[in-house]
């Protein structure tokens, strides 16, 4: 297979993801969590802009990785390979694997200065709905991609495993961030095992202690084995942001692309927000 019918293999992704984010916007609209108030639609613009820069950025790495695994698959490389683990198992590994590379990955730009410079590109957002999920600086997706590359490869993720991650990553991911009401009692109950709605809308305050928390994607578990967990019920009652941020000018899709980059003045020590003191 190569480079041009795996791209063509990844089109429908990129359908199913922009599908989605209608879907849920709909929901969004029937079912609010909050009010959008002064925020209204002027994050739109910049919250797209961002999500079709990252998806353009991330299509030919995804490419690139899968004939990669491919092409370990068919020489006998890796953990998968060596345990002699079977398709559905190798598809399980990949996806639990690929979770928790993710979930080191979002730690690393919570701890590393200079990591997180890139990563609260996603942070300041003001509101959190469907078009929060791909908002990224370009550069978190490359930071991310090291952490997910190494361990695919490391471990010889499936080519079938690393696209079932990556569409149940994504469709997570737009779920946790979509503005919807989700029942107290189910969300609690879910987040015994996946990473639910309310759980990351408590990653997403402009609190420290409860941005600190609540790192992972996929699953609960990575949160709950290094206790980084803070109850989902938390997460209805949540300000979402950065201080420091809200100006309008930082909040164009120029202005986001810039921030890694921005200079601080002495008044931003707690906007930036040091490693050391991120528990
Ligand atoms: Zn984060
Ligand atoms: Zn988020």
């Amino acid at each position: 297979m190569n480079a041009t019918t795996q791209i063509q293999a990844t089109l429908p992704t990129i359908g199913i993801i922009f599908g989605t984010m209608a879907i849920l916007a709909i929901v969004e609209a029937v079912v609010p969590l909050h009010s959008r108030k002064r925020w209204g639609r002027t994050r739109l613009g910049p919250n797209l802009a961002l999500t079709v820069i990252t998806i353009l950025i991330n299509l030919p790495l995804n490419v690139a990785l899968t004939l990669a695994l491919i092409w370990l698959d068919s020489i006998g490389f890796g953990l998968r390979q060596w345990l002699r683990i079977g398709p559905i198992g190798g598809v399980a590994l990949a996806v639990l694997a690929l979770d928790f590379a993710f979930y080191m990955a979002h730690v690393a730009m919570h701890k590393i200065a200079l990591f997180w410079r890139f990563h609260r590109v996603h942070h300041t957002d003001p509101f959190v709905d469907v078009t929060t999920t791909i908002r990224q600086h370009p550069g978190e997706g490359l930071i991310r991609y090291l952490f997910v590359a190494s361990t695919a490869i490391v471990t010889c993720a499936s080519p079938l495993g690393f696209a079932v991650y990556r569409l149940w990553f994504v469709l997570n991911a737009l779920l946790e961030h979509a503005n919807l009401r989700v029942p107290t009692r189910i969300d609690t109950i879910a987040s015994l095992m996946v990473s639910t709605p309310n759980m990351h809308k408590v990653h997403h305050s402009r609190n420290q202690r409860e941005t600190d928390s609540n790192y992972g994607n996929i699953f609960s578990l990575f949160d709950r084995l290094f206790s980084t967990f803070t109850p989902s019920i938390l997460g209805m009652r949540i300000e979402y942001g950065l201080d420091g941020h809200d100006a309008h000018e930082a909040q164009t899709t120029a202005g986001l692309l810039a921030m890694p980059f921005a200079k601080q003045g002495p008044s931003a020590v707690a906007v930036e927000r040091p490693a050391t003191a991120r528990g």
